[in-house]
């Protein structure tokens, strides 16, 4: 069996890219700040929207960057330390189990930046298009939660949900907004610790989320790329699913990726500034009656 075992896949990927080695079914279009004459840029904007406005089916992948432009930081770099821990450190199975109340103080922390931020633009178009009614889904590796905020619904959280959270014993999982002034380390019924319900660094992805993100990938006409570089697998893979099969790519990203040159349309820009310009969504027409 290949690399895309549907069993056990989030150890089933390589951790280098790229994972197959893709033709571009025609030369994709590129669109640079420093190159591209407004002509180009413009006839780009317009084969995306047209594209997007005549799909039946659409699936998005979003990452970092489109949080990025809501003024959610990474936790990584200069900037993202935490006391004198790396995320690494304290984003880990081990870490909770060494201290549950770090990590604990390390998330509210967290929460509290990111219950600062608002969803942008691009999170808005994105809300926009699956109103419309048509079969979208939204598969994100973004934990924040500011999807959900712009009125998205149809949502796969490959990396789990910071207001989120489960058991360490029972796997009851639940949404928790804690108070800043509620005590750390909250408790299941059960009595096992509560954790929050994100992925951490040497745990699987859940399977069944890469199940139905890989299903969304095969079965669009058109998959947004939006803000992410795609490195990371099993999430890498998706868009090259959605090539293999058919779907017309369209990746926006600030800076170009290793996976540029295989997807049909590569805006370079904002999600804020590129999505709004390419989801045009009608009103959604009158009932018959
Ligand atoms: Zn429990």
């Amino acid at each position: 069996m290949g690399p895309f075992c549907s069993a056990s896949l989030s150890s089933c990927f390589p951790a280098s890219f790229p994972l197959l080695k893709l033709t571009p079914l025609f030369p994709p279009l590129r669109l640079t700040r420093l190159s591209a004459t407004n002509q180009i840029r413009v006839s780009v904007l317009a084969q995306a929207r047209e594209w997007i406005e005549d799909a039946q089916s659409i699936a998005v992948l979003t990452g970092a960057g489109i949080s990025a432009e809501s003024g959610i930081p990474t936790f990584r770099g200069p900037g993202g330390l935490w006391k004198t821990f790396r995320p690494e450190d304290l984003a880990s199975p081990e870490a909770f189990a060494r201290d549950p109340k770090l990590v604990w103080e390390w998330y509210l922390w967290r929460r509290e930046r990111i219950a600062a931020a608002e969803p942008n633009p691009g999170h808005r178009a994105l809300a926009k298009l699956e109103a419309g009614g048509r079969q979208f889904t939204l598969i994100t590796q973004n934990v924040d939660g500011l999807h959900r905020a712009a009125g998205s619904r149809n949502i796969i959280e490959l990396h789990g949900n910071l207001w989120r959270v489960r058991c360490v014993d029972c796997d009851f999982e639940q949404e928790y907004r804690l108070a800043p002034s509620a005590p750390l380390s909250p408790r299941c019924s059960c009595g096992g610790l509560l954790r929050p319900a994100v992925v951490w660094f040497g745990e699987p992805l859940p399977v069944a989320a890469i199940d139905r993100a890989i299903h969304a990938a095969q079965h669009c006409v058109v998959f947004l790329v939006c803000g992410t570089s795609a490195l990371v697998y099993p999430a890498a893979a998706l868009p090259q699913r959605a090539l293999a099969a058919g779907a017309r790519v369209i990746e926006v990203n600030l800076e170009e990726t290793p996976f540029s040159q295989f997807a049909h349309l590569s805006l370079r820009g904002k999600c804020g500034e590129l999505l709004p310009q390419i989801i045009h969504v009608p009103p959604c027409p009158e009932p018959r009656k």
